[in-house]
């Protein structure tokens, strides 16, 4: 047996204890009965225990330094990158950090959950203390150039540096903040009415939305739609692809949109190569590329003019109470309303990357040392107010909302708004290289634009890094540029401003 061959058994293994993990999550969240619980952790702790020790055995260490001096191909370049990433990360931190964390995950969790229903910042403030501290242990371990939050933006999105950060979000903020502003005072404010005329049945949302999914391409024949209180995707590989949303009678927007959302993720995971499965080459390559691909459906396709062109008789159908003269234009501009608001995941398009870059400032600057943790519920508010014009009458509405610091989750948020700059960049490029796209769209074709990110993103599985990739795809370095002119175009003509 080969070296790389040998590796590449070894490889496959940690994702077979991947795609169990997947699977186990899924049903934890959307199927275990209450009381499985205490089993399910000892369960996910004993597969999470057997990945680090295979990924951590010396072997794989020897087998990465035998074949980094090898000639391989592109694709086993890919691979053999991929997985020193992972190595170097899993052996550079010391056993007892390791475990620290994991215990003070589960406590720090638990305490947040407890601080945020009783809005209690002071309780939370010291396991949030002792999560920086781990975190910048962490960052240490792990190593970087100029800033330490790089070694953490690196953890969710390969290759990505504050000094490139930096430029990309104050451009985007100086466009986002003015525009907000004037959607704000524009007296043209959608109409919204017949939201509040019946009940949206959880039956009809749900027959709606998977039609929506499947004639977008997300194949129910290698996937499942379930329900769990917090939508997401996951699964066990490109065969097997499961997400969740949720259902709002009053509201069926909430369901809709989440569901093309998951329906990016979940078309990204089925465009995986078979081939591939189990390797870096058939894994998708950061959240940010995969961010974009359910941003994209969500909010370019979904929330534009010709996706209601189409669907608007099957919703009038499907929801027979709607006013008969509910017209495209109505609805369209329903969908788009932007109102500045406290809570990120209730966000509009326009608004959320300023939510994010509240955060952002916030990570960046406790990382570095430059604000206390004491100082957060004030800096929090004191941001809001810059970028959004609100501000939070308690801290449950404001620097506790999220779970992603509880969990020790510093350096994901960016990944976010990355996320809809690339979808905006890659919806632009799909643009001019089939100008038809917005025609296909409004006749329910939407083959033509996902065979382009077929081709261009989901085929390439991880064998370029993200930034790398969107050039490829795009021909451009990453930038809000694209985002920006597609926020201004679509918001200046339906709130005529
Ligand atoms: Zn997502």
């Amino acid at each position: 047996m080969t070296d790389y061959d040998n590796f590449i058994g070894r490889v496959k293994e940690l994702s077979l204890i991947g795609s169990l993990s997947g699977l186990m999550g899924w049903d934890q969240e959307t199927m275990m009965p209450p009381k499985g619980g205490k089993l399910r952790s000892d369960m996910m702790a004993f597969l999470s225990s057997q990945a680090h020790s295979r990924m951590t055995d010396p072997v794989m260490g020897e087998l990465l330094d035998s074949l980094e001096s090898q000639n391989l191909t592109a694709e086993q370049s890919a691979n053999v990158r991929e997985v020193r990433q992972s190595y170097d990360k899993a052996t550079k931190l010391p056993a007892e950090l390791v475990e620290e964390k994991a215990r003070h995950k589960s406590k720090s969790l638990q305490v947040w959950q407890e601080a945020r229903s009783e809005n209690d910042f002071e309780k939370f403030k010291p396991y949030l203390e002792k999560t920086v501290e781990l975190t910048c242990k962490t960052a240490e371990y792990y190593g970087y150039e100029d800033n330490i939050y790089d070694a953490l933006l690196d953890i969710f999105e390969p290759g990505m540096t504050v000094s490139q950060l930096d430029p990309l979000f104050s451009g985007l903020r100086e466009s986002i903040i003015p525009l907000v502003k004037a959607i704000s005072e524009s007296p043209n404010q959608p109409d919204t009415s017949f939201l509040d005329i019946g009940k949206f049945s959880e039956e009809k949302q749900r027959e709606f939305s998977m039609k929506v999914a499947e004639s977008i391409g997300f194949d129910f024949n290698a996937g499942r739609m379930d329900t769990s209180t917090h939508p997401f995707c996951s699964g066990a590989g490109p065969n097997d692809v499961r997400f969740t949303t949720r259902y709002d009678e009053e509201f069926p927007f909430g369901c809709l949109y989440g569901v093309m959302h998951e329906t990016g993720h979940g078309t990204y995971e089925q465009g995986l190569l078979e081939v591939h499965e189990g390797t870096p080459m058939g894994q998708a390559v950061s959240l940010g590329i995969h961010e974009s691909q359910s941003r994209m459906w969500e909010n370019m396709v979904g929330r534009s003019k010709e996706f209601w062109q189409f669907y608007i008789e099957e919703f009038k159908n499907c929801f027979d109470h709607l006013p008969s003269d509910l017209n495209v234009d109505t609805l369209h501009r329903a969908v788009n309303t932007v109102k500045p608001s406290l809570i990120r995941v209730e966000s509009d398009e326009a608004t959320y990357n300023l939510h994010i870059m509240v955060r952002y400032e916030i990570e960046k600057q406790l990382v570095n040392g430059n604000i206390a943790v004491g100082d957060l519920p004030d800096f929090w508010n004191s941001k809001m107010e810059e970028y959004l014009g609100v501000t939070p009458p308690n801290d449950t509405k404001g620097v506790l909302q999220d779970i992603h610091w509880s969990m020790g989750a510093i350096g994901y948020f960016p990944t976010y708004t990355l996320g809809n700059l690339y979808a905006a960049q890659l919806y632009a490029a799909a643009l001019a290289d089939d100008p038809n796209i917005p025609n296909k769209i409004a006749k329910g074709e939407f083959t033509a634009l996902l065979d382009w990110m077929r081709s261009h993103i989901h085929v390439h599985g991880s064998k370029l890094l993200p930034a790398d990739l969107l050039r490829q795809a795009t021909g451009k370095d990453p930038s809000s540029d694209d985002f920006v002119r597609y926020l201004k175009s679509k918001y200046t003509k339906i709130y005529n401003i």
